[in-house]
């Protein structure tokens, strides 16, 4: 958990619903994520994960019920909707970044545009984040340059040059070869011991064990299980749950 141990939770979900024309893709949905917690989403293709996860950013709205973020209700629109977009970083599956620019410029371009950030001091920071992420000698190349696990960690660090109170990470993984899924795992469990608020869309289970403090398994819309990571792979509570985990496990 981070350094402050405010009680305060970060992000409050209280009875959402949200439908796409007549699918009602999020149900009745009570979360709350607290200040630097790691919450794993877990669950079937088409269950609401990525939704979920937009509804936080206000990528979607929401049809019913409330999301608190940080202490406020989520601002429809103007300055404030562009200062929660850069209070929450994404991480998506697809890395998202821009083709024509090198890595380094990709990780200060937020910065500079959103924050006003001189570009040079924008630069420096971003060559210490890539640093952090591990690319550092991979700054002045390009997107295509890098393998999917050196993009995914561009991706990472471009986030974290907004100085974000939270990350979502929807399914960052699940785009890489095999052999470089590790590696972003590890960053990301390191991001979790210094303390970030993430919330983690993923079936990785050895980044559950090693880094949430709590599983959600989320199906058909709704949250069908909350539990402790270790309990949630042992011995999960409901059919549902332990249908699924045979046939990812
Ligand atoms: P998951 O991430 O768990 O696979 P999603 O949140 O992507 O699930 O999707 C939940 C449901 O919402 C699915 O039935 C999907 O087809 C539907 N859906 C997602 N995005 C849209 C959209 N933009 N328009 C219409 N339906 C959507
Ligand atoms: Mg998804």
């Amino acid at each position: 958990m981070a350094e402050n141990g405010e009680a305060a939770p970060l992000v409050t979900l209280a009875h959402v619903d949200k439908y796409f024309g007549d699918v009602h893709v999020l149900k009745d949905i009570n979360l709350t994520v607290s200040r630097g917690e790691v919450l794993v989403v877990i669950g079937p293709s088409g269950g609401g994960k990525s939704t979920l996860c937009r509804t936080i950013n206000r990528l979607e709205t929401i049809d019913a019920g409330s999301i608190v973020f940080d202490g406020r209700p989520l601002p429809a629109e103007g300055r404030e909707l562009a200062r929660l977009r850069s209070e929450v970083g994404m991480v998506f599956q697809s890395f998202n970044l821009f083709a024509h620019k090198t890595i380094l410029e990709n990780v200060a371009l937020g910065p500079v545009k959103v924050r006003k950030v001189p570009r040079a001091q924008a630069e420096e920071r971003a060559l210490q984040l890539l640093e952090r992420v591990g690319i550092a000698a991979q700054a002045d190349k390009y997107p295509a340059q890098l393998s999917g696990g050196q993009q995914q960690r561009t991706a990472i660090a471009r986030a974290l040059a907004m100085d974000p109170k939270m990350i979502l990470f929807d399914e960052p993984t699940s785009a890489l070869d095999p052999e470089m899924v590790q590696e972003v795992l590890d960053v990301m469990v390191e991001l979790a011991r210094e303390g970030m608020t993430m919330v983690v869309v993923t079936h990785e289970m050895g980044f559950a064990r090693r880094a949430a403090n709590r599983v959600v398994f989320m199906a058909d819309g709704q949250i069908v299980e909350e539990s402790a990571p270790e309990e949630f792979f042992t011995n999960p509570g409901t059919e549902r749950a332990k249908d699924f985990l045979s046939k990812i496990l």
